[in-house]
């Protein structure tokens, strides 16, 4: 694997982005965790670190995962700056949203906190013996499936079923749970959720998007865009700016602010006029027009499939109870167990409707899944334990504390992320090298 480029005079390993000028180019997030990682550094003392130097009022107790970094914000500015800085990689902005920043409005790129992933990307990472890593177009709650595996992307570890699993942590290894450990791909798809059309050209767009970026000429500019847009309600509406309103499922006035004055338009109301338009959302942003012509009637017909339709309300399912017996049975043989919470979670129900109705298989689930979970934690313990005592010697014989910092510079992060309440765990390895003093 070459990941680093020879850089000595850098402060912070010359990592390769992964994946530059492709749909599936990686998120700065996920480079600096990657980053922590080579530099067997906590996410957290090395977001502390950069923010000492680059961030002017860091708060004393602030997460680092609640900074949009690969967004188009403050914090993606700062932290791409800080990084390519430290790294001496240029324009790692290319790992956030920014090349867009004149051309989407500044609220209008909603990122989602909760860190989703496609289970089958991080499998195939792994398989080909790649870092697995998180992929920018992840970060846009616009993208909801995977245009590669067209599986619907998850936010929820595949083993112990919790959320927000991905990255917001202390310490974070791409692709591990950071709850409990466990590898986050799997190739395995329970429920082939269905996938609607409008889904998979929505991740379509936004992917070339992000492939085009590397490749940018000049940055994009919001001129050109309401250009673009005025030349096709031109085309299409014979200029009626309330007709292409109505076409693509905005109020009027929004276009009317769009056209007369300084507003722009977010990334959703692009995707709209891209698709009633025909236009790809990459030459709508960038202001390209060439070969482009409105659609025909017919064509418009089938552009109304990826029409933003109004939200409406799900309305209640009758829930199959033997169906979801049988399925409960089937999750019992699995050579992995799950959590009687990931398997609600696959069926889409609530885990205490599991308890309700079909107690006896779930509780069997639920003792299955915490005996693997004790099994698994111990294993993860007994061969972390060699690492830990000779690394707690070290730290001890220097005279320093046995904490998370001194633990993070001595011992894999592989390793000290498969252990569970690490904090105990540090205080009984400290404990056994105080009673056994001839093993200083
Ligand atoms: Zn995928
Ligand atoms: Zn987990």
């Amino acid at each position: 694997m070459m990941d680093k480029i020879k850089n000595p005079r850098s402060v912070l390993h010359a990592l390769e982005p992964i994946g530059l000028g492709t749909a599936e180019v990686e998120s700065l997030l996920s480079y600096f965790c990657r980053l922590a990682v080579s530099h067997s550094t906590s996410t957290l003392s090395l977001s502390r670190a950069v923010a000492r130097r680059f961030e002017h009022d860091v708060e004393e107790q602030f997460d680092w995962y609640h900074r949009q970094l690969s967004g188009m914000g403050e914090a993606a500015l700062t932290w791409s700056g800080a990084l390519s800085a430290l790294t001496s990689v240029p324009r790692l902005d290319r790992l956030t949203f920014l090349p867009w920043k004149d051309v989407i409005a500044q609220n209008g790129l909603p990122i989602l906190s909760n860190g989703q992933f496609c289970l089958q990307c991080l499998a195939e990472d792994q398989a080909s013996g790649r870092t697995p890593y998180f992929r920018l177009a992840w970060e846009s709650k616009l993208v909801s499936v995977c245009n590669k595996h067209r599986v619907r992307l998850t936010t929820h570890c595949p083993c112990c079923g919790k959320d927000k699993v991905r990255h917001a942590a202390a310490l974070v290894v791409p692709g591990w749970c950071t709850r409990c450990g466990a590898f986050l791909g799997s190739e395995t798809h329970d429920h082939l959720a269905n996938i609607k059309p409008v889904e998979l050209w929505r991740s379509r767009q936004i992917g070339a998007l992000l492939a085009a970026q590397d490749q940018l000429g000049e940055l994009p500019q919001r001129q050109h865009l309401i250009d673009v847009v005025r030349h096709i309600i031109e085309e299409m509406d014979g200029g009626q700016s309330a007709r292409f309103a109505k076409r693509v499922g905005v109020a009027k006035a929004t276009v009317h602010y769009w056209l007369q004055t300084d507003k722009t338009p977010t990334l959703e109301a692009c995707l709209a006029m891209a698709s009633q338009s025909g236009i790809s959302l990459t030459q709508l942003l960038t202001g390209d027009l060439h070969d482009w012509k409105p659609p025909a009637e017919g064509q418009q017909l089938a552009l109304a499939l990826f029409k933003p339709e109004p939200r409406r309300r799900v309305p209640s399912r009758e829930l199959d109870w033997g169906e979801i017996e049988h399925q409960l049975q089937r999750f019992l043989l699995l050579p992995t167990p799950i959590s009687v919470r990931e398997a609600a979670r696959r069926l889409e129900v609530e885990p205490r409707q599991l308890y309700l109705n079909s107690n006896r298989t779930a509780r069997q689930l639920g003792e299955r899944y915490m005996a693997y979970r004790k099994r698994r934690r111990q294993a993860n313990l007994n061969a972390a334990m060699p690492h830990l005592e000779a690394a707690g010697r070290e730290v001890l014989s220097e005279g320093k504390a046995l904490n998370l910092r001194e633990m993070t510079a001595r011992v894999p992060p592989q390793v000290l992320s498969s252990v569970q309440g690490l904090f105990d765990v540090l205080r009984d390895v400290q404990a056994n090298i105080e009673l056994s003093p001839n093993m200083r």
